[in-house]
């Protein structure tokens, strides 16, 4: 993707004071629903109203859509407000009847990033057409596929594209519906700066109560804009019940996030900010330094294993590293979970010098 500048420019010809806000239903229900919503959402800061009409379900006999019909009702509500539409499309029959009602945006969710076949069907359906298109992550924390999507469309000529990041599956029950691992969209964002990317703290966290506080990582983060679910009655909605919130609770939840900016002229700002960098590079080099200085240790204890014969993996002493620096860490402040991951990575680069000198 050699111009990914213009691929911000849908976003910027919004001139919006604000991120971009994307809100509604994870499902049309009913014409009625569709509407109220769409009114409630008319004087706020959304621009572009969601509804899923065509429904991923993981596991059958949930409820999979209202199908076609909801696409007039989203042209009705488009007529009335004048919010853009957006509908989530897994083929090329849904992007022929997205195009045939005016939709203006069009997403792919999280379980057709994952399939390039399908991701290549929605792309030939949609070949030069003007249309903002969004890809959702897929499933699985996999920012090659991710980006192979953008790519697809990008190669059939559109243009205007934007990611939404609605985190991963994990076997593992977390705190969150679907774990953020921030550090991929991070990844994804210093490559491709000029792509807009969008948070879904909905999918994301699955629970109204933390809304808020996921819409304000992605702000501090520098995200473009936010797909936030909203429903008249939430927990009376066919899908995701418990994380759609009301109107109300959306209007507020966007008044309270607060917007940072990138930088600054205030030269107080910038003269501690040089000085507190400059602190911090020096403790990454003395962090270098001590790493490098380690690694010559184990290479040393290396040479005596393979004198003596001794296994590299040493279990009972591993863990004794680990849960003395889990306790060490907590004193200072660290998180056990950082610790390990941490000491983790050092445990193997340590073992591949050993193995070095064992096996040289
Ligand atoms: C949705 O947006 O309602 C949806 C199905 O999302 P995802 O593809 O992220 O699971
Ligand atoms: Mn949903």
């Amino acid at each position: 993707m050699k111009d990914d500048k213009q691929m911000r420019k849908w976003l910027d010809d919004f001139s919006l004071p604000h991120p971009l806000v994307i809100a509604g239903p994870c499902s049309a229900e009913t014409e009625e629903q569709v509407l109220q919503i769409a009114r409630e959402l008319k004087n706020s800061d959304a621009t572009i109203y969601r509804a899923g009409i065509w429904k991923p379900r993981t596991r059958p006999g949930g409820f999979e859509g209202v199908g076609a019909i909801g696409l007039q009702w989203l042209q009705k509500a488009k007529a009335e407000t004048g919010l853009l539409m957006a509908v989530e499309v897994a083929n090329a029959t849904h992007v022929k009847l997205a195009l045939e009602h005016d939709i203006d945006v069009l997403w792919i969710g999280a379980r057709t990033t994952v399939n390039p076949f399908a991701v290549q069907e929605i792309a030939d359906a949609l070949a030069n057409t003007d249309k903002i298109v969004l890809v959702k992550n897929p499933v699985n924390p996999d920012l090659g596929l991710w980006l192979g999507g953008v790519e697809r469309l990008y190669n059939a000529g559109i243009k205007k594209l934007g990611v939404v990041h609605r985190g991963f599956s994990t076997y593992e029950k977390t705190k969150y519906r679907n774990t953020p691992e921030w550090q991929i969209a991070i990844d994804l964002q210093s490559r491709f700066p000029d792509l807009p990317l969008i948070c879904d703290p909905s999918h994301i966290s699955g629970r109204r109560d933390m809304i808020q506080e996921v819409s304000q990582q992605a702000l501090d983060l520098n995200y473009d804009g936010l797909m936030i679910e909203t429903h008249i009655n939430p927990d009376e909605a066919w899908s995701d019940a418990k994380q759609q919130v009301t109107p109300t609770v959306l209007k507020q939840i966007l008044k309270d996030l607060r917007v940072r900016q990138l930088s600054t002229e205030a030269g107080d700002f910038n003269s501690e900010m040089l000085k507190l960098r400059a602190n911090i590079d020096i403790d990454d080099s003395k962090l270098l330094e001590i790493l490098g200085h380690r690694m010559k240790i184990a290479e040393q204890i290396g040479a005596l294993k393979k004198a003596n014969n001794i296994a590299v993996l040493q279990n009972k002493r591993w863990n004794e590293v680990l849960e003395k620096m889990i306790l060490e860490g907590e004193q200072k402040g660290l998180n056990e979970e950082f610790i390990l991951r941490i000491f983790k990575a050092i445990h193997e680069e340590s073992i591949s010098h050993q193995r070095k000198i064992m096996n040289s």
